[in-house]
């Protein structure tokens, strides 16, 4: 038996790599501990002469403190992946933004998971799937079997090797056309070269009427992906913007996109403009 043969049967679930978000929480942070973090992290960007990390670090704290301090008692935000319910999100930036409202304390969902825990069991009500799931996430996966109770799910992730199917390069798969029906692949695409192969390769593995539910971050109210002559600080090519789009109905005859916002009413912490792309083959 081969190896990949090996991993396949030992989960119908798909395997899970704990590199990727998703996979637990650190817990409500206290005073000493937004202190020290700050601390740390003011003396390297001083170091470094990044202000705008700088800047952004003190709101983030700050914005941690008055959550998790003063605000501590009161249960304003529910998480739809795992059902906690506190005072807020974690609070976390790098050097171009904060991101408020953003890691759950008890999962670690992010604003696309919380959202995508919405929208999956929309796709997926009464499907029959066979589904590959790219850099998978343990709180999606978690979701898909319990609460959905999908079997046959399959992962991969070019740097983890504790996936079903590991070392896949989402620019060139060695899967087979018409592979699968599904495909799911969270913030994956920023990371690669070539954008244009990726997307053609997920519409090639899929068969015919197949979807692929992508998710990748960008400002959705502007209209231009911004490209960077170096990877950012987070591995990132490209900022994305609208033009994606048109990027991909080159290779899928239909693209649905969902703002992730407008599937709760309730305060979840999904961010306005987190979108979902949905591309049928
Ligand atoms: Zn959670």
């Amino acid at each position: 038996m081969d190896e990949i043969s090996k991993n396949t049967n030992k989960k119908n679930i798909g395997q899970i790599s704990k590199n990727n978000p998703g996979w637990k929480g650190k817990g409500e942070p206290n005073f000493k501990a937004i202190i020290f973090k700050l601390a740390t992290t003011f003396k390297t960007n001083l170091l470094s002469g990044d202000l705008k990390l700088l800047i952004n670090n003190l709101k983030s704290a700050s914005t941690n403190i008055s959550t998790f301090i003063f605000k501590k008692s009161q249960e304003n935000f529910v998480c739809p992946c795992c059902s906690w319910s506190g005072p807020g999100f974690i609070t976390t930036c790098n050097s171009k933004r904060v991101n408020y409202n953003s890691n759950c304390p008890n999962c670690d969902s992010r604003s696309r998971h919380r959202g995508l825990s919405l929208l999956l069991p929309i796709i997926f009500e009464n499907k029959l799937l066979d589904l590959l799931f790219f850099a998978p996430e343990k709180i999606l996966l978690k979701i898909m079997s319990e609460k959905l109770n999908l079997a046959n799910v399959k992962t991969t992730d070019f740097y983890s090797s504790d996936v079903d199917y590991p070392g896949e390069d989402i620019q060139n798969l060695s899967f087979s056309d018409h592979s699968f029906n599904y495909i799911l692949c969270n913030h994956v695409i920023e990371h690669v070269p070539h954008d244009d192969l990726a997307f053609k390769e997920l519409s090639r593995i899929l068969k015919p009427q197949g979807k692929a539910i992508i998710t990748i971050p960008g400002d959705y109210h502007l209209n231009e992906t911004v490209v960077f002559e170096q990877t950012d600080s987070n591995g990132h090519f490209r900022h994305y913007g609208l033009d994606v789009i048109k990027k991909m109905k080159t290779y899928f005859t239909e693209v649905e996109t969902l703002d992730m916002h407008t599937l709760s009413s309730l305060d979840y912490g999904i961010r306005i403009n987190d979108l979902a792309f949905i591309c049928t083959k």
